[in-house]
């Protein structure tokens, strides 16, 4: 806080709580203006957002949050950037596959990198802010193009959990694991999103991981998985189609709304949904490219994948591992050359069986002593026992298959299937997605640049993604070099968004605090 005006309009904010109108939307949000007066309502915003570049915050000086019933002040979560800082002395990995910038340096101004390089060669900005990064390593925040926000609740999961309050958690959760930009896939419901997507671009929200959705198509009965499925279906969030006109009409629907993606689900659960058909799915392609809008489909079957990327799905969604890959999909491959998202961490052995401190922290200790606990394997819930039966099969075709996916060209991006369960969740479920990648043989480097530099290529985020110049300085500072060995992306000694350095300390308190915690 800059001056006592400020302090006063604080003061002023947390203590008056007749300004109800102001706090319907986000009961712990006000936004204060350099002169005192409330911040701009999301009404005010009257078209679609474009999320594609960040939206600057208009004369916002910061950020006051409170919590009407308790009248509590929670102190804002990221410490106030200055106008202009050097971060001097650290490893600088672009993003973009480049070797790295050994003493790298990098000026970053009102939120945007303006110079990065040798630190010999970057020009300090006279009374630029200094901070020393020597002995670190700086890599550009992670994107996860695949998660399914707002459901989970650590002790209960479903639709009721489905609240602005626990999306904001969720992406909160993972900005703090260094992922500084989600996407909700074909789970979350298209206008409340939208109405958040707002709030946060006009800058009503905390500093959390930027929200991005798409709204999902399927088969009436079909679509979701079974844990999945009960959740959308209280809230409506899957578009039931049957037919190609009904697919075309709901497309358009969207593209009116200005949403640049949807999901479709390609599955027929081994025969117990209906799936959806060629006819329907050619129509969506169709008229989803007609509007710009791109799409990803779910398939994990070997025949399903062929189906989908020969009828031009944008981004495939799942890796096959029931059986190898054969020379006909490979060659498909190399035709279209899809993005894909592996989403292998949910079907692997969770790693809160691990006592691993930096899966543990940010959950309740009840929730991990119960995953710890549970011995039987149950599908789509997080256990300790033994392995299951399949898993070496499973493990062997992994092995297989990615490697030749990656060698035939489809373009991989991080997405994780984070928010079905409490032991695959928001944040640290990306770090374990990018290490599998590993071991099946990508490099360090690679696997940085598809958590970072392409998912935002995908998603169309212009002002993310890498460390270069003109981009939003969203990074993370890590205490060891990833490429010497990609577990180190969890050595995580601070986040930033847009500059700001995230208060992780408050965000674990939080969460500590939390009822669910003993
Ligand atoms: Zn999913």
């Amino acid at each position: 806080m800059k001056s006592t005006a400020d302090q006063d309009a604080v003061s002023w904010i947390v203590t008056d709580h007749t300004r109800t109108d102001a706090i319907k939307q986000w009961p712990c949000l006000y936004v204060v203006q350099l002169d005192g007066t409330m911040g701009p309502r999301a009404k005010t915003i009257e078209s679609a957002v474009d999320f594609s570049q960040e939206v600057p915050m208009p004369r916002m000086t910061l950020l006051a949050c409170c919590i009407v019933a308790g009248s509590i002040a929670v102190h804002s979560q990221s410490r106030g950037p200055a106008a202009t800082v050097v971060y001097e002395g650290g490893r600088v990995i672009i993003g973009d596959g480049s070797a790295p910038i050994e003493g790298g340096s990098f000026v970053v101004q009102n939120g945007r990198i303006t110079a990065v390089g040798r630190k010999d060669a970057v020009t300090v900005p006279a009374g630029a802010a200094r901070v020393d990064l020597t002995g670190k390593t700086v890599m550009p925040g992670m994107i996860d193009v695949h998660v399914h926000i707002g459901y989970e609740g650590y002790t209960s999961w479903g639709a009721g959990n489905y609240t602005p309050q626990n999306v904001l958690d969720h992406l909160q959760r993972e900005a703090f694991y260094g992922v500084v930009a989600t996407q909700s896939v074909g789970s979350s419901p298209t206008d409340p999103s939208i109405q958040f997507q707002r709030d946060q671009a006009a800058g009503k929200v905390p500093p959390a991981s930027r929200f991005f959705f798409m709204p999902g198509m399927a088969p009436p009965n079909g679509g979701p998985d079974a844990v999945l499925l009960k959740g959308t279906t209280a809230l409506h969030a899957v578009n039931e189609v049957s037919t190609a006109e009904q697919a075309r009409a709901a497309v358009r629907a969207m593209a009116e709304k200005n949403i640049k993606s949807v999901k479709i689900w390609v599955d027929d659960r081994r025969g117990t949904y209906p799936k959806m058909t060629p006819e329907v799915y050619t129509a969506i392609i169709d008229e989803a490219h007609t509007h710009r809008m791109l799409v990803h489909a779910h398939a994990t079957t070997l025949p399903d994948q062929k189906a989908v990327v020969r009828a031009g799905v944008d981004v495939l969604v799942h890796t096959v591992q029931s059986e190898k890959l054969d020379d006909e999909y490979l060659a498909l491959l190399r035709d279209k050359k899809p993005y894909w998202t592996t989403v292998i961490g949910l079907g692997d052995r969770t790693e809160v069986c691990d006592n691993d401190p930096f899966v543990d922290q940010a959950l309740p200790a009840k929730v991990v002593a119960t995953i710890r606990a549970t011995v039987e394997p149950r599908p789509l819930a997080p256990s300790c026992g033994p392995r299951s039966p399949n898993a070496a099969t499973r493990e062997e075709m992994l092995a297989y298959n990615f490697p030749k996916m990656i060698a035939a060209g489809a373009r991989l991006v991080l997405g994780t299937d984070a928010g079905i369960h409490a032991g695959y969740t928001f944040g640290s479920a990306d770090h374990h997605e990018i290490a599998r990648w590993v071991q099946f043989g990508l490099t360090p480097s690679d696997a940085i640049v598809a958590a970072t530099e392409r998912p935002a290529e995908v998603m169309g985020i212009t002002d993310l993604g890498t460390l270069a110049v003109g981009k939003s300085a969203y990074f993370v500072v890590l205490n060891a070099n990833p490429l010497d060995d990609i577990r180190n992306t969890r050595q995580i000694a601070s986040v930033y968004l847009r500059g700001a350095g995230l208060d992780r300390d408050a965000l674990l308190a939080k969460w500590k605090k939390t009822k669910t915690s003993p």
